[in-house]
């Protein structure tokens, strides 16, 4: 079949498909949690005092005692059995935005012949799968492989299940075998244990006597794209690089924003009721689901969650949309840019921290106290925004987001805070130190006055912002969709947590942390660190402008620009103080970051060369021969006959295979002094040329017959379902 046919065929096939109609929804009761192996259901099948002290590990971040790891492997083994698993994985996270599983029997042959199912308290705590085979960025060669995977008890064990049967899944960390952190987890879970610990370290000095563990929450809205895979199969961008790398924009994008919040289509809900059945099944509590603005493009939202078990789910919802879209013929595009002059996809991670004792604390709450607690909070993130900003944006850096950070759509690649206008007011006023007037004693001195309603609306929005207040939380909206969160959560727990001791600091040595005292060190953070409060548009070139000659911040566009500052002394200073990543740790992610963005866009210059050259440029060819065989025989029977748009063809067709040549050597260079130069080179002259060879062919797409046209078009992708 020529490309041209199977396009047709496509079209055909899914205006005549038969929907997908999942089994009708279960009442939210009957689903909830069925295949996670909770804290209740531990409670019903463990002996009392096993059960007691795991919660104690879960709940106060205690060591896991590990003489109580036999009694819960077998717990857990009966329970999985009786749902129907006979495996059981370690689900870890490496270096790559996917999870990877490590699968195992609970068979286990005896020397009889027999075999009986087992699954013990070592093989529950600790597995061994290749440490070299993931991205370890030199920490591991090939022939020192081992490296160890390890029971995370504050994410709970559950069921996976897919048509080739149940798994019971063990969230794990993976170390190696000389004890660095090769995954995301490991510094996740330090980076909430030292915002616990700098974090209290405040409280207390602000006066209070019990303080609880305090947590990281995170609340992830996840944007995506759906494609009918017909379409999908026909385009080996789609398949290799999750993004069209050709494509016409459609004579109707999303210009009419008639598609946000639009009615979902039947399709299309049939596809979010499986998903959130199957995510409803594991305990993740997917809550809003719209159309987003572009056309093909939804959004998912869980309620949120800590920080550690949100990451699982984020990385659990990943899954499941995938391989659900498969099973209603779709294909889930996570990707942040899949469609040229369309709106991308981010992944909204909402952050906050708080605890039992005091509550959220980034909630501003309407008594003084509580307001001088938030300002104090708030003020730590302001610190951290303008410190480790060029941090943010390395931790969202990668080759697909680039594609949106900086565009009229997605937040500039400059960091800085939207606070809110009424907050954004406080943080001056204690700037120009008129907060701290002796008449104005506890309320009036704290300045609740002018905060008279921050418990309902800090601010408008503003979706200009990478980094917005909003509410009782901040939302770092420039996170891309297909990443994992976790790498964002890492930054903004562990810059936190070095504000925090930072302010701790300042107050210890000044003797405590009076009303003064606080005040004092908060107009110090606003004198040093206040140029990254921004509440204006962030898209404004005046503010490019602005923010990096007036204000000094860093305006980072590209990942190549970006990463490298994970080698700088300030980062590396934050991650080994804290004790969140070692240097051998930071250095190696460095390298395993910028090996993906090189290889990614590697992978794509190739294939837009190989594109052009077998489907677009024949596709024109075809054309040309058509169309002077037209001219021809025009001419013949004596009707003469513009011939400049077969020319038009005849030149674009030239420039398209010059260019995918020049592209195709362009690749090849591989004499680099630095990994830092084989970057910019990606972000520069590879990246430059894939576009020229990209506008050559869309101007063909306008140009050359339809009905020979090889790949289907933004129009049928986005709009046909
Ligand atoms: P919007 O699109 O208006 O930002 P959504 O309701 O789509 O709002 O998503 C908001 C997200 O923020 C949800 O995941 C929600 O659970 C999360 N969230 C709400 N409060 C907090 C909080 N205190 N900390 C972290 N996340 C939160
Ligand atoms: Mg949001």
């Amino acid at each position: 079949m020529s490309g041209n046919e199977s396009r047709l065929q496509a079209i055909y096939e899914i205006t005549n498909r038969e929907p997908f109609v999942p089994a009708p929804p279960e009442s939210l009761e009957d689903l909830w949690a069925t295949n996670v192996f909770s804290l209740s259901k531990m409670k019903a099948t463990l002996p009392k005092d096993i059960f007691k002290s795991l919660e104690k590990t879960i709940k106060t971040g205690d060591k896991l005692d590990v003489s109580v790891a036999d009694s819960v492997a077998s717990a857990m083994k009966e329970w999985a059995m009786s749902k129907g698993a006979s495996y059981y994985a370690h689900v870890f996270y490496p270096l790559t935005n996917a999870t990877a599983e490590k699968h195992d029997g609970f068979i286990s042959p005896q020397s009889d012949g027999s075999a009986i199912s087992e699954f013990s308290g070592s093989l529950l705590v600790q597995g061994e799968p290749d440490g070299s085979s993931f991205p370890n960025g030199g920490i591991r060669d090939t022939f020192e492989a081992r490296g160890y995977t390890a029971w995370d008890v504050t994410s709970p064990a559950y069921i996976l299940e897919t048509d080739n049967g149940s798994t019971l899944c063990i969230p794990t960390i993976f170390v190696s075998w000389t004890g660095e952190a090769l995954d995301k987890k490991v510094p996740l879970l330090r980076s909430i244990s030292v915002v616990n610990e700098a974090g209290s370290r405040v409280l207390k000095l602000l006066g209070n006597t019990e303080v609880a563990p305090i947590s990281s929450s995170c609340g992830a809205e996840q944007e995506y794209f759906l494609v009918d895979s017909n379409f999908a199969n026909s385009r080996p961008d789609l398949l290799l690089a999750g993004r069209t790398l050709f494509g016409k924009p459609p004579a109707k994008g999303q210009q009419f924003d008639d598609h946000y919040f639009g009615a979902i289509p039947e399709r299309v809900q049939h596809f979010m009721q499986d998903v959130e059945r199957d995510l409803y099944k594991l305990g993740i509590p997917a809550k809003t689901r719209h159309n987003e603005v572009a056309p093909g493009q939804f959004e998912i939202a869980p309620v949120y969650e800590s920080a550690n078990v949100a990451s699982d789910h984020q990385q659990m919802l990943m899954t499941i949309l995938r391989s659900t879209a498969k099973k209603h013929g779709f294909i889930c595009l996570l990707h942040e840019k899949p469609f040229a002059g369309i709106n991308g996809s981010g992944k909204h991670v909402n952050w906050s921290i708080g605890n039992s004792t005091q509550g959220n604390l980034l909630d501003p709450g309407d008594s003084p106290d509580q307001n001088l607690q938030f300002l104090v909070f708030c003020a730590a993130v302001i610190r951290g925004v303008h410190k480790f900003g060029p941090l943010m944006r390395a931790v969202i850096a990668c080759a697909s987001n680039d594609h949106r950070l900086g565009a009229n759509e997605a937040p500039p690649a400059i960091m800085s805070v939207y606070l809110g206008s009424q907050i954004e007011k406080v943080f001056q006023q204690i700037q120009a130190g008129n907060l701290s007037g002796s008449d104005k004693k506890g309320k009036m001195g704290m300045g609740v006055d002018t905060l008279p309603d921050l418990t309902k609306d800090a601010g408008d929005r503003n979706r200009t912002s990478p980094f917005a207040f909003t509410g009782n939380r901040f939302e770092f909206r420039a996170v891309g969709s297909s990443q994992s969160v976790s790498g964002p959560l890492i930054a903004l727990n562990t810059m936190m947590a070095d504000s925090l001791n930072f302010i701790a600091d300042k107050l210890e040595a000044a003797g405590g942390g009076s009303q003064a005292n606080v005040l004092a060190v908060l107009k110090e953070i606003m004198d040093a660190d206040g140029v990254a409060v921004f509440g204006g548009n962030g898209y404004s070139d005046e503010w490019h402008k602005m923010a990096v000659e007036e204000r000094g911040l860093k305006n980072l566009p590209t990942t190549a620009d970006a990463l490298p500052w994970l080698k700088s002394d300030e980062v590396k200073a934050l991650f080994s103080s804290t004790g969140v990543l070692s240097d051998v740790e930071l250095a190696s992610r460095f390298e395993v970051y910028a090996e993906q963005y090189i290889l990614s866009i590697d992978v794509e210059a190739k294939l837009v060369s190989e594109m052009a050259k077998t489907r677009i440029y024949p596709a024109a060819m075809r054309h040309l021969t058509d169309m002077s065989a037209a001219v021809s025989s025009l001419k013949e029977a004596g009707i003469s006959i513009d011939t400049s748009s077969i020319q038009k063809v005849a030149d674009l067709a030239k420039t398209l295979t010059e260019k995918a040549d020049a592209l195709n050597a362009a690749v090849e260079k591989h004499d680099f002094a630095d990994v830092e130069a084989h970057m910019q080179y990606c972000a520069g002259p590879l990246r430059a040329l894939m576009e020229e060879v990209r506008a050559a062919a869309d101007a063909l797409e306008g140009e050359v017959a339809d009905d020979l046209w090889p790949l289907p078009t933004y129009q049928e992708m986005l709009f046909i379902k």
